[in-house]
């Protein structure tokens, strides 16, 4: 779609928002800060990372977003294929830091996105981590103009990985959210994902979000699982001052202080804050700063970004193609 230049902005900022969030939170990962404790982009951590390095989050996220930035519709069987190849092209480079589950999957090299799907659900144990969550941002701008596709592939290449329901679900409400949050530029998409759902997930998912906006870390306070990991992120947004674009260091921090897997909760919060305040409210000591799998810099989330908003091409004047939604609608589910 035509994005004005407000829109163009807040497209821009959802992967740097993410990857923000995701190296400013590195260094604190499986802590809990205290308020004397100076939270900034230190790095450090249990993997050791670089200041200003994002994780494996973001590595995931840039791994869909090479492909949703070449135009292809990433929901369709062709777009899972490449997302497949891509997460195994991270998989390969041998990261420092891998979610169990992501590593379960990945380690059988699939061939295909159905193969990798079919890997997913063959596995045991608990399977509704927060793995596909902290990378979904990009998904959203590959559907600015339709809300159901968005959502629809959302919940495809979560379950690449992730075979769960739940897991699906947060991804179908933050890519919702976070699409809304670039056309619209508020956070109002969150509860009205409730309207769209289906009964039972508006149902699952409303007391869930009440709780994150009137309760505190304690009460969702194992956020490896997804639904925790949402919560976090949504009680660090709407915990803190939103009166203009600080709003998103303040909700950065916040998520970060509720400690546990801070990279990726404030990665999470980061896709959505990014996609409200737009990327030229991350402070720039810190894109400066910024860098990660494969070899790239805030510049290149950037550029990624606005390419896939404008449906892979550098001309902003030139929509996404017609054909996608076609073949979107014939595509074969994989899930
Ligand atoms: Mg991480």
């Amino acid at each position: 779609m035509k994005l004005t230049a407000q829109q163009s902005d807040r497209a821009a900022g959802v992967l740097l928002g993410a990857a923000a969030g995701d190296a400013l939170g590195a260094g604190y990962e499986f802590t809990y800060p205290n308020s004397e404790v100076t939270i900034d982009m230190i790095g450090g951590g249990p993997f050791n990372w670089a200041p200003g390095e994002w994780t494996d989050d973001t590595s995931m996220a840039v791994a869909i977003a090479e492909v949703a930035a070449t135009g292809i519709d990433i929901g369709s069987s062709g777009g899972l294929d490449a997302i497949a190849a891509q997460f195994i092209r991270w998989y390969d480079s041998k990261p420092a830091d891998i979610g169990n589950q992501t590593r379960a999957v990945l380690s059988a090299r699939s061939e295909s996105a159905a193969a990798m799907a079919d890997r997913a659900r063959a596995i045991s144990g608990h399977k509704a981590g927060n793995g596909s969550l902290m990378r979904t941002a990009p998904v959203a701008l590959s559907y600015l103009d339709d809300a159901e596709g968005a959502r629809s592939a959302a919940h495809r290449i979560s379950s690449l990985t992730h075979d769960d329901p739940r897991a699906g679900q947060a991804c179908e409400l933050w890519t919702h959210a976070i699409r809304h949050a670039v056309v619209a530029g508020n956070f109002e998409g969150v509860r009205d994902f409730l309207s769209v759902a289906d009964q039972e997930v508006a149902e699952y998912w409303g007391p869930l979000l009440d709780q994150a906006e009137t309760g505190n870390p304690q009460d969702f306070s194992k956020n490896g699982w997804v639904v925790h990991a949402l919560q976090t992120a949504w009680w660090a947004i709407t915990s803190t001052d939103n009166s203009d674009a600080r709003h998103l260091q303040h909700a950065w921090e916040a998520a970060v202080r509720a400690g546990g897997d801070t990279d990726t909760t404030a990665a999470i919060a980061g896709g959505l804050l990014g996609a409200r305040w737009g990327a030229s409210a991350v402070p720039a000591r810190w894109r400066r700063i910024m860098h990660g799998w494969p070899g790239y810099r805030s510049s290149d989330l950037v550029r990624l970004a606005i390419k896939t908003a404008r449906g892979g091409t550098d001309d902003q004047n030139v929509g996404r193609r017609r054909q996608n939604s076609i073949t979107r609608g014939s595509a074969e589910p994989t899930t």
